[in-house]
């Protein structure tokens, strides 16, 4: 039995979202100098040029990249032999999230209800994932996503025949529909297989996962790479000015299914898409 601190968490939470907003992931970047590269059309190379410049200002300077910074999605996944001492776990969370918020002044982004949308004055709660391995390790995730392209994202309970071609097609369906809203080029997840609440929990899972790492699964690996050229080939763009790059990256999560059902989820994510890994 190993014993942790939720302060431990708390205080690592914090760093970690004031991390988040402030610098920009080096995969993303990597993928935005790549499309600057590959860019022909002036208007797609300056967009590009504006996007890198903007992560480096904020970098520099301790200031978000965007302006949404986000609701605050966090996985918490700890061993069984871990003991939490010192406090309640979800609240050393959202503490951790009220003083990040607050001491990097980043903006509030929550409302404590949908319909009377009153702000919370801190970006609490979040929503927070547990999952229990085996052990004594802690591992954390966080993703403080935005909501332009958030509220791009679909899903769509489809029928086993519609199968890998009906998928396909809901998932281009879904990023064409998002269009120069969801601030592209984009960072897609997507989810297939599960139930209603899974496949999406499966979609934003699939946003984690670093751009410049294959899928260990061939059969998606392939389809990833399918999509990704007809995605570009929309021809949306950088900000939806138009050009080559469309997408940064699109990475498909599978899951278990009932056998009368084939649910796809499609998450949409920008280019600031911030996530951010520790273990405690
Ligand atoms: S979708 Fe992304 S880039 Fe657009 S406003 Fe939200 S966080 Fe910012």
């Amino acid at each position: 039995m190993r014993e942790v601190s939720v302060t431990r968490l708390s205080a690592a939470i914090r760093d970690a979202v004031i991390l988040a907003n402030t610098v920009m992931t080096p995969d993303i970047q990597r993928r935005l100098e790549e499309a600057q590269n590959q860019e022909t059309g002036p208007v797609a190379r300056a967009v590009i040029a504006d996007l890198l410049e903007n992560a480096a200002i904020a970098q520099a300077e301790h200031i978000p990249m965007c302006q949404d910074t986000g609701l605050v999605v966090v996985y918490l996944t700890f061993g069984q032999d871990v003991h939490w001492v010192d406090g309640e776990v979800e609240a050393a969370i959202n503490d951790g999230i009220r003083q990040g918020y607050r001491e990097g002044y980043l903006r509030f982004s929550v409302v404590a209800d949908p319909l009377r949308r009153v702000n919370t004055r801190d970006n609490t709660p979040a929503i927070v994932h547990y999952r229990l391995t085996p052990g004594e390790g802690v591992h954390v995730d966080i993703l403080p996503k935005g909501f332009g392209a958030e509220n791009r994202s679909r899903l769509a309970m489809l029928k086993p025949s519609d199968g890998q071609a009906g998928a396909e097609q809901f998932i281009l369906e879904s990023v064409r529909v998002a269009g120069p809203q969801a601030c592209p080029p984009f960072i897609v997840g997507v989810g297939i297989g599960g139930d209603f609440e899974r496949v999406a929990e499966l979609a934003k899972e699939a946003l984690l996962e670093p751009l410049d790492t294959p899928n260990p699964d061939p059969y998606l690996a392939d389809m990833e790479s399918r999509l990704t050229d007809a995605i570009n080939a929309m021809g949306i763009g950088p900000q939806g000015f138009g050009g080559r790059t469309t997408l940064l990256g699109l990475r498909i999560k599978v899951g278990a299914t009932h056998i009368a059902g084939l649910p796809v989820a499609v998450n949409m994510s920008c280019h600031s898409t911030r996530h951010l890994a520790f273990d405690l």
